[in-house]
């Protein structure tokens, strides 16, 4: 069976979630993690980058036949500790969105969650080296949305900048903090130079669709294996409206 759109998922910590917040939506367990991986090797997925996915988008390459595309949203360390190895026993690459001012930080901007170190500037090389791509998360995971046009472009041309000289590489992706865009962050997003928006709109992503405006389904919670099935089945069946 053809599998005619491109899921995208959206992780954030691949860890135990704390004992006082059991349902926290940014985590997902090693082993749910790796369980979800096997499940969708199975299934005849390939694993692919977001970058690829846009070029796919726009008609400049072809994918491999039940393409799909993990992605880490603010790299935590969780991700190179316990996300990267179950990639690596697949071959798939990933895409690692940084908050290019609290690279090697920690999640100062959500005060209310355990907090937990970033990813520095070594480790996000390492990643690139390894063929995963390093996207932007704005400079300090400010909501788009509400920002003046000048801090608009300082968190999206800002945040390029800051993380293509840390890498020494093109950073064309990026993941709108909470997922909020309007159509000047959409409009600012192309003129920063970026191929992708990632949102977190729940569609699948076609090809002739908008890559400024990527679908991607939320995984957390934790959450087992069989509702992530069912969730990529009803994402899979909605209408991609970019
Ligand atoms: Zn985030």
């Amino acid at each position: 069976m053809i599998w005619p759109r491109v899921p995208v998922l959206c992780y954030h910590r691949i860890e135990q979630p704390p004992a006082h917040a059991p349902r926290d939506t940014n985590f997902v367990t090693p082993e749910q993690f790796a369980e979800q991986v096997a499940m969708l090797a199975s299934w005849g997925c390939t694993g692919v980058t977001v970058r690829d996915v846009a070029r796919w988008q726009r008609g400049e390459m072809t994918l491999p036949p039940r393409a799909i595309a993990l992605t880490f949203d603010d790299a935590y360390d969780s991700v190179v500790t316990a996300a990267i190895p179950t990639l690596a026993q697949h071959g798939w690459p990933c895409t690692v969105y940084a908050v290019s001012h609290q690279v090697g930080g920690s999640n100062v901007w959500d005060a209310a969650a355990p907090r937990a170190t970033l990813l520095d500037a070594a480790a996000l090389r390492t990643l690139a080296a390894a063929g995963h791509e390093i996207g932007s998360h704005s400079r300090h995971h400010r909501r788009i949305t509400t920002l003046t046009d000048r801090e608009r472009q300082d968190e999206l041309a800002g945040s390029r900048l800051e993380l293509e000289a840390r890498l020494g590489s093109a950073v064309t992706s990026f993941a709108f903090p909470y997922g909020t865009h309007d159509r000047p962050s959409l409009r600012a997003l192309s003129e920063a130079g970026y191929t992708s928006g990632g949102t977190l709109k729940r569609w699948a992503n076609a090809r002739g669709g908008n890559p400024l405006r990527m679908g991607r389904m939320g995984i957390g919670g934790p959450i087992p294996t069989w509702q992530v099935a069912a969730k990529l089945v009803k994402l899979m069946v909605t209408p991609s409206r970019a």
